[in-house]
């Protein structure tokens, strides 16, 4: 079985909750994948090594902590997935950096994409349940014409 861990970094918990608004599909997902990780949804206090992460947040460069989980993610995930606009692009913490924020907040986040390599992004704030649905069965079934402009993505 497909080893899956869902990593938070600074997010609001959006994506999963878009992820866990598919209902029945999302019992379809959990019944293909071993979930090995999900800091909300079950008590594992270590990442695991997986074959997918899927990760939601972008990076404070002022939490020392956080950018080990990053980096710790990427050692042992084979693919590691930037779920929403905040780890794809940086999202709202991004779009803050024109200093509409109060500095300690606009100049410290980045996205997952420029602290790690990411495999695939996806965009949104949230994902669309359906988008991040027809993602995974994707990813499980291997199909590479489907993934290719989440790939693209990843490369920007
Ligand atoms: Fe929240 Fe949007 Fe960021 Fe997802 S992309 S963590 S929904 S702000």
């Amino acid at each position: 079985m497909v080893k899956v861990a869902h990593v938070q970094l600074s997010s609001c918990c959006g994506c999963l909750i878009s992820l866990t608004d598919t209902y029945e599909k999302l019992l379809e997902i959990l019944n293909s994948i071993e979930l090995v990780y999900c800091q909300t949804l079950i008590d594992v206090r270590e990442i695991k090594e997986c074959d997918v992460a899927l990760v939601e947040g972008s990076v404070c460069l002022e939490d020392h902590h956080a950018l080990e989980v990053a980096k710790e993610v990427r050692e042992k995930a084979k693919i590691v997935v930037a779920l929403g606009a905040c780890a794809a692009f940086g999202g709202l913490t991004r779009y803050c950096k024109g200093n509409q924020l109060p500095k300690p907040v606009n100049s410290s986040f980045s996205p997952l994409t420029e602290v790690i390599k990411v495999d695939y992004s996806i965009p949104g704030c949230p994902p669309s349940p359906e988008a991040i649905y027809s993602f995974i069965k994707a990813l499980l079934n291997n199909d590479e014409a489907y993934l290719k402009p989440y790939k693209l993505l990843a490369e920007m």
